[in-house]
């Protein structure tokens, strides 16, 4: 199976190419030429066999320039006991008879990041060897917390690869930071900049288009690789996991071979539910996809009228991770709605770019209404569902969870659709300790690492291991840099 481009489709790269390359020359989002199809037999054996299983089989379909094989062997290593603190890797937490909670934060740092960014490294290791490549990918990441612990986790000590991540200096949450300032690896490098995660991100892409950078660095043996959603081997990992999660319901009797559930996902990036739109062309029965966006509503506009405009304020929100007003991962979905229309989509992005706003066709808004639904959940809603989760289910989220479990209650009082739903949980409640301890009544004291003691004494709920070890671990890098010396940091690290 080939790749090609949202913008172009004469381009065309093997899965190798796709990985190794991110993002398509011209700017568009590498996408596969077409969904391979599942039935009921496939899920069916699925049903009965490990989440690694799972991964591989279903990997498979799109990666065909990788073996089976292989991609046994990365599922092994990305998702075995010593990564994962549970078995099922992506277990499904019943909250009723019509909500399932999916736990995608078992990983080794508590956040769904790493259900992708445990396989990524992998896939790009293997794409150097098949590509021949012999350059150093030098991975640049951005984070607004998430992902660039994530990354580095993945990236750590792996060879060929070396990872420089920046976040923004007080953007991140007490636990984020001393999850990546402590992070171990040869190859790994921390940077703090002053600035907001939008400078963070716009001092990457700078480096990423500067031409006489990249000549240097070529000279010197390295080339830039992306590690962030845009990349095709971040987006496939996620489609197993709603996969996975029909196989266990309807290996637990939960719902019957064909009968469809609903999904609702935290969005930010348009990435994850991205993954279940994915899934659902594939044929995996699902009836609608619901979007959940906190006070950053540009996604729940775009759904309902189909214009997107991100001409509004920007809310720095206690779900930082989906405090984002482009969500990049939408052009896939406008590709494969305007029927591969290559054209359409570089209209639109033009537009996006030129007015920071664009509306899509008749054709779109149709297939839009008929799969997707979006609403958004404000700061005091989201304090609220932590909240009477726990004291009604005994079962503690995290604000990104909440803002999903509360879309979801909205979209059954709209549309009185009492469809099975899954929806996702994204981060381990421990990791954005400070307001889920405000949620559940409590004043969160002291700072930094003690507030996982306190959530814990309060709750009594584990501690993920990783995060408990945080307190004894020393600080590896201190590194601050203004937003204009981002490139000399790079270029010190790559000496
Ligand atoms: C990244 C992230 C999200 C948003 O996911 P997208 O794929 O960007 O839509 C939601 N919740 C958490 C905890 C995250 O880290």
């Amino acid at each position: 199976m080939k790749y090609y481009s949202t913008r172009d489709t004469s381009v065309r790269l093997t899965s190798a190419e796709a990985v190794k390359q991110g993002l398509s020359r011209d700017g568009g989002l590498l996408t596969p030429e077409m969904i391979p199809q599942i039935d009921g037999e496939f899920l069916q054996a699925l049903s009965t066999v490990s989440y690694q299983e799972r991964a591989a089989k279903v990997m498979g379909l799109f990666l065909t320039d990788y073996t089976e094989e292989e991609l046994r062997e990365f599922a092994q290593n990305a998702y075995g006991p010593d990564k994962f603190d549970n078995p099922a890797v992506a277990p499904l937490w019943k909250v009723n008879d019509g909500a399932y909670c999916l736990e995608l934060w078992h990983g080794p740092t508590s956040a769904f990041k790493d259900m992708a960014l445990q396989m990524l490294p992998q896939l790009l290791s293997a794409a150097l060897r098949k590509t021949g490549e012999e350059k150093t990918a030098c991975i640049l990441v951005a984070t607004s917390g998430d992902t660039g612990k994530a990354a580095m986790e993945g990236f750590a000590d792996v060879p060929q690869t070396k990872i420089m991540v920046f976040y923004p200096k007080d953007g991140v949450s007490a636990v984020q930071e001393a999850q990546m300032v402590t992070q171990e690896g040869e190859n790994v490098n921390v940077c703090a900049v002053v600035g907001n995660f939008d400078d963070a991100q716009a001092g990457v892409k700078r480096i990423f288009s500067d031409v006489s950078m990249r000549k240097s660095l070529a000279d010197r043996g390295y080339f830039l690789s992306s590690a962030n959603s845009i990349n095709w081997g971040r987006i496939l990992p996620q489609v197993v996991y709603y996969v996975s999660a029909y196989c266990d319901l309807l290996h637990q009797d939960c719902l019957q071979l064909g009968e469809k559930m609903n999904v609702c996902v935290p969005t930010g990036n348009f990435g994850n539910i991205l993954a279940a739109y994915y899934a659902k062309r594939m044929g995996l029965p699902i009836n609608r996809l619901i979007c959940a966006s906190n006070c950053n509503d540009v996604l729940t506009d775009f759904l309902r009228t189909g214009v997107y405009d991100r001409n509004r304020p920007f809310h720095t929100t206690m779900s930082p991770s989906m405090d984002i007003l482009v969500s990049s991962n939408l052009e896939r979905l406008l590709f494969d709605l305007s029927g591969e229309n290559d054209r359409e989509v570089r209209g639109y992005m033009e537009a996006l770019a030129a007015d920071g706003k664009y509306e899509v066709s008749e054709e779109i808004k149709a297939a839009l209404e008929g799969q997707f639904w979006g609403g958004f959940c404000g700061e005091p809603e989201t304090l609220d569902t932590i909240a009477r989760y726990y004291k009604e289910y005994g079962y503690l989220i995290d604000t990104h969870t909440a803002v999903a479990a509360n879309v979801l209650e909205q979209y059954r009082r709209e549309t009185g659709d009492q469809t099975l739903t899954v929806f996702a949980s994204t981060a381990s409640p421990y990791k954005f300790c400070d307001h889920v301890l405000r949620a559940i009544g409590e004043v969160p004291q002291g700072n930094g690492t003690d507030l996982l003691d306190q959530l814990y004494a309060v709750t009594g709920i584990a501690v993920p291991s990783r995060l408990a070890a945080l307190k004894g671990k020393a600080r590896r890098f201190e590194q601050t840099a203004e937003k204009a010396e981002m490139e000399n940091a790079v270029q010190a690290f790559l000496k």
